[in-house]
């Protein structure tokens, strides 16, 4: 497991200087301080998220709330100011916390959370919703075709776009960062990378729009989120996971094929579970099934997640101290 070395230029995985003497885990080789480092947690993320899933459930109550108590004469309609603080708060509040529980437990936290939740933002804007909705028209094509061809269409094209956009900024942006020391590192830059992309997406949404209905376009903002946040935490587990360990060429490609299914599942699911059946030949609306559904697989996805990188974490941790 540890090792002198035998190849002069052999370098750090995360710092990247030459090692004089070589620290050896399953095939990456480390210098003294980041040999100590990638196994241990990253404590804030873990408290800035809860903190933010905690708000996003108080926000769903707030937009049910606010939306029984608005003038009838005014229906349900806000301006898009209102639109754009539901889907900016939990950004804001994720970032917040982060440093905040950062600064308060002297946590050192680089800035790179806050580069990949700029460029999670930029790519969704400048990439991937003018390629599927200028020149592929996706939107358009999913509207008018079957129930099968949405959900396929979803999943194929919806789902591996976004995921692999995701995806790429973490794999070639913070790879190579020396602030991408630890393994629950990969899933706070992914987790913030999604951050960004889903709040511009639902920024520009609102826009477009020029304003939403309180209680269903503000429980869309929140679902939307949800399913982007699901699909970062996935891709920051693989990503994590690869970073600090020598894993067959197939478990990246596996971790991005789930999440961009994910991905396109939960948008899917995220509509359709919507139309409910109000009796055998009435069908409405309602705007809860498809958020519940959404946030109840993004707690699942995050308690999991935790769960399996803490144990991974004590059993790397513990097989270390038994060597040295
Ligand atoms: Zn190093």
């Amino acid at each position: 497991m540890t090792c002198m070395s035998t190849n002069p230029n052999t370098r750090c995985t995360v710092c990247g200087q030459i090692l004089a003497r070589t620290l050896e885990y399953k095939k990456r080789y480390y210098c003294d301080f980041h040999y100590g480092l990638f196994y241990q947690n990253t404590r804030p993320l873990w408290r800035a998220s809860i903190l933010t899933f905690g708000v996003l459930i108080a926000m769903m109550l707030g937009l049910a709330i606010g939306s029984q108590l608005a003038p009838e004469h005014l229906g349900d309609a806000v301006p898009p100011g209102t639109g754009i603080l539901v889907a900016i708060l939990p950004a804001l509040v994720w970032l917040i916390a982060l440093y905040r529980v950062g600064a308060r437990t002297q946590f050192h936290l680089s800035p790179l959370p806050v580069t990949m939740f700029v460029l999670g933002a930029l790519l969704s804007a400048a990439v991937t919703r003018p390629f599927l909705y200028n020149i592929v028209n996706l939107d358009i094509w999913l509207g008018r075709t079957t129930v099968s061809n949405r959900f396929m269409g979803d999943i194929l094209l919806n789902g591996f776009t976004h995921a692999f956009t995701l995806y790429a900024i973490i794999r070639y942006i913070a790879w190579d960062s020396p602030a991408f020391a630890r393994r629950t590192d990969g899933v706070m830059l992914a987790f913030a990378a999604s951050l960004g992309y889903a709040t511009l997406l639902n920024i520009l949404y609102v826009v477009e729009l020029g304003g939403m209905t309180l209680l269903n376009g503000g429980l869309r903002l929140i679902t939307q989120l949800c399913t982007f946040l699901t699909t970062g935490l996935i891709l920051g587990y693989f990503v994590g996971y690869n970073r600090f360990e020598d894993m067959p060429i197939y478990h990246l490609s596996l971790g991005l094929a789930m999440a961009a299914t994910v991905n396109g599942f939960l948008l899917y699911a995220g509509s359709a579970l919507n139309s409910i059946r109000l009796s055998l030949t009435q069908s409405g609306f309602s705007p809860w099934p498809g958020i519940a559904l959404n946030i109840g697989v993004l707690i699942l996805t995050f308690s999991t997640i935790r769960g399996l990188m803490q144990r991974q974490n004590a059993l790397t941790q513990a097989k270390l101290e038994q060597i040295a």
